[in-house]
């Protein structure tokens, strides 16, 4: 391999990182990755640190799932690919609908639409949410809601529905008719309310308040994630999803949940729909379901949906939708090993246990360090810090200040990610309690150098 130096002066001049200035490579070289086991990565330099990240939110059963990686192989051999396009199917693809039939069916949930990732998923589920309508002789719902800081992806309709400006202002004009609510955010949200059941009804009567003005009848579908996510590890009161199935139920609004982070483990549910006792009208994966190993997604889709396509005479449900990579046969094997692993390992019972512990640890840190405004978790392994400049008027910390907690961090034996003025920890849901020992106390020294 080339050494550190040549790799990140190539890296700098021919290729852009994605959420990131091109100039920033230059300036502030990459990590350069070059090997992972279980649920630490090793960088160039040697340096080896528990992944914090879990990729991005996906590795969940850690780097070394050999079952998985046996899968891709023997699928690799056996019927590298084929499209499922219309005339084709195969074996992979027809076992994993069936067994994330059975996975989903307590979230009733019962067809698979495949994609190559979670923009993809998203972007199916708004599409088919439109047709969904107009099979039923609804033509005039076309607009969509969706939370303000939630993240759904980059294709346009995705980046439409993102509640974050830094994903929608260099893109714009996006999709007409995408309307945010405010999330139900206790540190921060207009209605100054830090009590999160007031909170979520707050919130619950900003979308009854939307709907109104913009007409329910020309709405198709409500997206949000049952926890957000790289907004900043947002959960919401557990009131407040059940409130809004109830408040799109009764406006004939689709529910689409976008468990792109969320399905598979990782709130210490299996999904987060059932997390919070939602039954979905589509529900958006991508990420865990193939560990990170291979760009994959699907997504779920209610039995009434469903039977509305299936039954429709008019001609108007014949699906021109689809990707290249729909129906994988290497990504659904992957995926069948990835659930079967997932199952095997109980992995929501370790997320959970491991998540508290992370959270209560986190709490201690606030304690210690008053650059912490704000600690989010308590649901399995999705955790934040929100730092602040000062903890009384809650002005946001220096850019670099944040940067520097994640360097010290991982010069400490830990990778975090650092999102705006969050750092988010999302590792892989096998890590044990000494990895969380260590994730904490890396976090410790780097925040520690941040208020010396
Ligand atoms: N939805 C959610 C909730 C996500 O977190 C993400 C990615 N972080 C996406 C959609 C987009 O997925 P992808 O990057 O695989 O396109």
């Amino acid at each position: 391999m080339k050494d550190s130096n040549f790799l990140k002066e190539h890296n700098a001049r021919s290729l852009w990182h994605p959420m990131t200035h091109p100039a920033d490579s230059l300036a502030n070289p990459p990590t350069i990755v070059t090997g992972a086991q279980g649920v630490r990565i090793t960088d160039i330099d040697g340096h080896e640190v528990v992944d914090g990240v879990g990729g991005l939110w996906n590795v969940n059963l850690g780097f070394s799932c050999q079952p998985v990686k046996d899968a891709i192989t023997a699928q690799m051999d056996r019927l590298p690919y084929y499209s499922i396009f219309r005339g084709t199917s195969n074996d992979a693809v027809i076992q994993l609908a069936e067994e994330l039939r059975d996975f989903f069916a307590p979230d009733g949930l019962t067809r698979a639409f495949f994609t190559s990732g979670g923009s993809d998923s998203v972007e199916t589920a708004l599409r088919l949410a439109r047709q969904y309508h107009k099979i039923r002789g609804e033509a005039g719902r076309v607009k969509f809601l969706s939370l303000k800081k939630g993240y759904h992806g980059t294709h346009f309709g995705a980046a439409s529905v993102n509640g974050n400006a830094n994903f929608r202002t260099a893109y714009e004009p996006l999709l007409a008719g995408c309307h945010q609510i405010p999330a139900p955010y206790a540190y921060r949200n207009p209605f100054n309310e830090t009590d999160p059941e007031r909170l979520a009804q707050f919130c619950l009567a900003a979308l009854e308040d939307e709907i109104a003005f913009q007409g329910a009848g020309t709405i198709a579908a409500f997206i949000m994630e049952p926890i957000l996510g790289a907004g900043g590890v947002i959960p919401p009161h557990e009131s407040f999803m059940p409130g809004v199935r109830e408040i799109c139920s009764k406006h004939g609004i689709l529910l689409i949940a976008d468990e792109v982070i969320t399905a598979f483990g990782r709130t210490g549910s299996w999904s987060g729909c059932r997390h919070w006792g939602v039954r979905p009208d589509m529900s958006c994966t991508a990420k865990a379901i193939t560990n990170g190993y291979f760009p994959f997604g699907a997504v779920m889709i209610a039995e009434e949906v469903a039977q509305t396509f299936e039954k429709d005479e008019s001609g108007r449900a014949a699906i021109g939708h689809g990707y290249t990579y729909s129906g994988h046969p290497v990504g659904a094997a992957a995926a069948l090993a990835c659930l079967s692993e997932t199952i095997r390992l109980n992995v929501p019972v370790n997320a959970a246990a491991r998540g508290a512990q992370m959270h209560k640890g986190l709490l201690a840190l606030q304690e210690r360090h008053a650059v912490i405004g704000d600690v989010r978790g308590g649901h399995g392994l999705m955790c934040a810090l929100e730092l602040v400049g000062n903890r009384a008027t809650k002005a946001p910390i220096d850019k670099r200040a944040i940067g520097k907690v994640q360097e010290v961090a991982y010069e400490a034996g830990a990778m975090v990610r650092v999102s705006g003025p969050n750092i988010i920890l999302s590792p892989p849901l096998v890590l044990d309690a000494a990895d969380v020992d260590t994730i904490l106390s890396a976090l410790d020294a780097g925040l520690a150098t941040v208020e010396g």
